[in-house]
C-alpha cells in the first residue's frame, strides 16, 4: 500500500512575493472547473486507504465552503489511518470552514502565519493579520482540532535578529505542537526574483539560524529535520513519508508522486490541467537514483540514516558504496555514525547540500 497521498489546491487570495508554488489567483468558476479535474484524476486512484492524506496549496482554504465541502467529499472515499492534515491561510478561514473540517475527519491543521510582524507581513506581500491568526485558533479550538503545526519564515533583508526572536516567543506561547520555519529562498521567476531582490546576508542568515535552533530546542520544540520542530511524539507523520523516502501519491496541478522506481510530475499548466492532460513528465529511477536519493532525503532528518535498513533495502552497503563521501565528512566533523545511524553533527545541519555535493558526486 502506498502510505501518502498528497493533493494539491493551487488558489490563493493574493500572491506573495517569494512563492514559487503551483498557484493562481482564486476565481470561483475556474475553482469549480478545477475541482471537477482534480475529482477525475482523484477517482483513478486504485486504493483506499492511506497512512496520511495532506491537502496543501497554494491556498486550501481558499475554496468557498461550498468548494471545500465538495473537495473533501471527493476525499471521503479513502480511510485515514493516521494523519489528516490542511494547510490554512487565516485570512480564509472561519468557524464555518473548521466545522466542515472536522466533520470530514481532518485532525491537523498546518497555518501559515510566516511572521507575527505586520511590517513584514506586507514585505512579504501577505495581506492576513493578526487577528486572522487569532480568529482561525478560536475556530480551531471550537472543533477540538488540537494538532496544530505552523509556518513562519526568516531570511528577509528588512527582519533584524531581535524581530525573528520576538517571533519565536510568540510562537512558542500558541497551542501548538509543530513548527516549521523556513529560510528565504529567491527564485528569479517570482515577484521577488524579478525585482532582484537581496535576502539577508550569509553570516546573519547563519546567525538566525542557529538561534532558531537555539530557541526552539530550549523551548521544547525539538528540531527533527532541517526546518522542522516539533513536541515530542507530534513529528509531521506525512513528511516523514517524504524523508523517509517512502512512496506517496500526488494529484493535482504541479504535484509530484513516486511509486517503486518512478517518479512523476503532473503539469503546472493550469490549462493543460483542466483539459485532463494532468501528467507532465515520468521519470524512471534507478537503482543509483535511488540509493542517492535515500541519502539525500533521509540525511535531512537528524536521526540520520539507519544504516542496517539501508543497506537491506538497496541492497548494498552504504558505508562502502559512498565510503569516500563519509570518510571526508566525517573528517571534517560534517557527519558522525551514532549507534547505527550515518547523521549529520550539529556543524553539518549548515552545510548539508555541500555535503550532498560529495555523495552526488560518487
Ligand atoms: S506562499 Fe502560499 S499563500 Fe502565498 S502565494 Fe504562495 S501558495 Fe499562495
Amino acid at each position: 500500500m502506498i502510505k501518502g497521498l498528497y493533493v494539491h489546491i493551487p488558489f490563493c487570495r493574493s500572491i506573495c512575493g517569494y512563492c514559487d508554488f503551483a498557484k493562481c489567483r482564486y476565481e470561483k468558476v475556474l475553482a469549480d472547473r478545477y475541482l471537477y479535474h482534480l475529482k477525475k484524476e482523484i477517482d483513478e486512484i486504485p486504493q483506499d486507504s492511506f497512512l496520511s492524506i495532506y491537502i496543501g496549496g497554494g491556498t486550501p482554504t481558499a475554496l468557498s465552503a461550498e468548494q471545500l465541502e465538495e473537495l473533501l467529499q471527493m476525499l471521503s472515499r479513502f480511510k485515514v489511518e493516521k494523519e489528516y492534515t490542511i494547510e490554512i491561510n487565516p485570512e480564509t478561514f472561519d468557524l464555518e470552514k473548521a466545522q466542515l473540517l472536522e466533520k470530514y475527519g481532518v485532525n491537523r491543521a498546518s497555518i501559515g502565519i510566516q511572521s507575527f510582524n505586520e511590517q513584514l507581513l506586507a514585505h512579504m506581500g501577505r495581506t492576513h493579520h493578526n487577528i486572522d491568526v487569532h480568529n482561525t485558533f478560536r475556530a480551531l479550538d471550537k472543533v477540538g482540532i488540537d494538532n496544530r503545526s505552523i509556518d513562519l519564515m526568516y531570511g528577509f533583508h528588512n527582519q533584524t535578529l531581535a524581530e525573528l526572536l520576538a517571533d519565536l516567543e510568540k510562537a512558542v506561547r500558541m497551542n501548538i505542537t509543530h513548527i516549521s520555519i523556513y529560510d528565504l529562498e529567491v527564485y528569479p521567476q517570482t515577484p521577488f526574483g524579478i525585482a532582484g531582490y537581496q535576502p539577508v546576508d550569509d553570516e546573519t542568515d547563519f546567525l538566525m539560524y542557529q538561534t532558531i535552533i537555539d530557541f526552539l530546542n530550549s523551548h521544547s520544540f525539538y528540531q527533527y529535520e532541517v526546518s522542522n520542530f516539533a513536541l515530542t511524539t507530534h513529528q509531521s507523520v506525512h513528511n516523514m513519508l517524504y524523508w523517509r523516502y517512502e512512496d506517496y501519491l500526488g494529484v493535482g496541478l504541479g504535484a509530484s508522486g513516486k511509486v517503486k522506481n518512478m517518479r512523476y510530475d503532473n503539469t503546472r499548466n493550469f490549462m493543460d490541467y483542466i483539459h485532463d492532460k494532468y501528467r507532465k513528465t515520468e521519470y524512471h529511477l534507478t537503482m543509483k537514483d535511488q540509493r542517492f536519493e535515500a541519502v539525500m532525503m533521509n540525511l535531512r532528518l537528524l536521526q540520520g540514516i539507519n544504516i542496517r535498513e539501508y543497506d537491506y533495502r538497496f541492497e548494498t552497503g552504504l558505508l562502502a558504496l559512498y565510503h569516500d563521501a563519509i570518510e571526508k565528512n566525517i573528517n571534517k566533523k560534517l557527519l558522525e555514525i551514532v549507534d547505527g545511524y550515518l547523521r549529520v553533527t550539529a556543524k553539518g545541519l549548515f552545510v548539508l547540500n555541500d555535503i550532498l555535493v560529495d555523495f552526488m558526486d560518487q
